[in-house]
């Protein structure tokens, strides 16, 4: 008899497991899809939506088709509580709840013999009073989000225009908040556009930020290697920063946002505002809220999930000094200790420990960037996952022989900061591997061949580049499998 794979999610990690487990599995094993959204989305191309310089329509395709050409079963719906050990008269399944507007607020049970959580992050806005598209702050961490983002921005250009000043504000909206990144690629890309047209001498930029340095970007920092000299990210992205007339705020942990100002309180204890006329701040992450229950329905979430939601895999969680953690405390087969048949791929994974050095202020207030949750690593953890449990499937006894654990890969991150053929920009920066391991690269932390910097033009042409292919691969387009996570 068949086996029956869940994958819950169907962003990068989810996508790629459940395409890859039914390349892999064929006809006589089925693959469901559970996820709340209809379409697919592209999200690293929402920075080019928050500028206006991409169409939502261009980031996202609808997922039903290519389930159904690729034989994979497609709930519109919410994963709402699992049952690993099963229910009276069933094995392990889930409860979900139907968003497909034909069967909204529809439930069902669904039976799995394995079962990948790749929900990703709730965007927790909630945590931060004022922040979010709902209330004062814009967005693009959603097409839907950065399309809004884009509506705003336009107001901003067209008071420029009549010449009037602007104050805009992106960075991070949580003192602990991750994704730098992608604030910081949105930061540039807001520069680049009013210097296209001219007004830059009348908007004032700031990156707002909870990293103690500029560049730590959620990893402790890097060393790069930039045209044969070894920098660090501080240098390298305090200098693009200035390059792009963006002034920056750093050690700031916001508290509440107000309808033109932002409250934020920085590490030594002091409590600041800032006023805005635009602001995108990143929110912190959380996971979706799924709930667990055992054979006899009392309540075992907190066995499968850390208090802020996100799944305990094969990681080592028990608490210990910040220089004490190990890179072999980081996750390699991403399946949960109490349930072998229960993985979690993508943000969907708790993670050990903070790869920057934790800081508290003199009032308690934690400022630090969570570790980064990149796309690449997602693609990485859901292909691994999906191939280990195919051949689980296949031998008919438990294998775990593909590993990816974040202290052995590197990972490739573009950072954009312009459009166009010619005039377009982009930070390209690897690092390898992305938790530091100080053990093995003891003077940098990082392969400092492999760990590099480089501005230029040919970066931005690689990100417009990987936009197309990425969203080919996604579409199951013929040969889609041979192009890399
Ligand atoms: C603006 C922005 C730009 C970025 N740019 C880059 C970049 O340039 N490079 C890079 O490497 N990374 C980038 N990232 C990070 C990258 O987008 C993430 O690493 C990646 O999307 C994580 O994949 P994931 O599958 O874990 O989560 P997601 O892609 O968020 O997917 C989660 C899926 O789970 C579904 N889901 C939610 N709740 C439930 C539920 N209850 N039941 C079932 N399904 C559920 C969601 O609908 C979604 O389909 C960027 C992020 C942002 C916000």
């Amino acid at each position: 008899m068949g086996s029956r794979v869940i994958v819950l999610g169907a962003g990068v990690a989810g996508h790629t497991a459940s395409m890859l487990l039914k390349k892999m599995l064929g006809r006589k094993h089925e693959v469901v899809v559970v996820s709340p959204a209809a379409n697919y989305q592209w999200i690293p191309s929402n920075i080019w939506v928050g500028v206006g310089r991409m169409k939502p329509e261009q980031v996202i395709f609808s997922l039903e088709p290519v389930y159904r050409r690729q034989g994979i079963e497609f709930h519109q719906a919410a994963a709402r509580i699992l049952h690993p050990e099963g229910t009276e008269g069933s094995g392990p399944c889930v409860d979900i709840e139907y968003t497909d507007p034909a069967r909204r607020g529809e439930t069902a049970r669904l039976g799995y013999d394995y079962l990948v959580n790749a929900t990703g992050p709730k965007l927790n806005f909630g945590a931060i009073e004022g922040l979010g598209p709902d209330k004062f702050t814009q967005s693009v961490c959603t097409y839907h989000h950065a399309a809004m983002a884009w509506e705003k921005l336009k107001e901003v250009i067209a008071q420029l225009e009549k010449g009037n000043r602007q104050r805009i504000v992106i960075g991070t909206g949580h003192p602990m908040a991750t994704c730098q990144g992608a604030g910081f690629e949105y930061a540039l890309n807001v520069a680049f556009e009013l210097r296209q047209r001219g007004l830059s001498d009348l908007a004032q930029i700031t990156w707002l930020t909870n990293e103690y340095e500029v560049g730590d970007f959620g990893m402790g920092g890097a060393f790069v290697k930039k045209g044969g000299y070894v920098t660090s990210t501080k240098i390298f992205t305090e200098s693009i920063l200035a390059e792009y007339g963006i002034g920056w705020i750093k050690r700031a942990g916001v508290r509440k946002v107000e309808k033109d100002s932002i409250e934020y309180e920085t590490l030594d204890g002091a409590i600041h505002t800032i006023g805005f006329d635009f602001a995108m701040l990143i929110p912190s992450f959380a996971g979706v809220g799924i709930q667990a229950r055992d054979a006899s329905g009392a309540d075992i979430t907190p066995e499968l999930f850390l208090p802020n939601g996100l799944m305990k895999v094969d990681a080592d969680y028990t608490p210990k000094p910040y220089d004490q953690w190990k890179v072999e405390d980081w996750p390699s087969t991403y399946r949960t200790p109490r349930f072998g048949n229960i993985f979690a791929a993508g943000i969907a994974f708790a993670p050990p420990h903070p790869i920057s050095r934790p800081f508290e202020s003199p009032n308690g207030t934690k400022i630090f960037p969570t570790p980064p949750r990149t796309g690449m690593p997602s693609g990485v953890i859901g292909k691994i996952v999906a191939q280990n449990i195919a051949d689980s499937i296949r031998k008919g006894r438990e294998s775990l022989e593909h590993r990816a654990s974040m202290g052995r890969m590197g990972a490739a991150c573009i950072v954009s900061s312009g459009f166009g053929l010619f005039h377009g920009m982009a930070a390209t920066m690897t690092v390898n591997p992305i938790v530091p391991d100080w053990e093995k690269y003891p003077q940098w932390g990082r392969d400092i061949e492999n760990t590099v910097g480089e501005p230029g033009l040919a970066g931005h042409w690689l990100k417009h580049f990987m936009h197309y292919m990425f969203m080919y691969k996604a579409k199951g387009n013929f040969g889609w499998s041979l192009i890399p996570e």
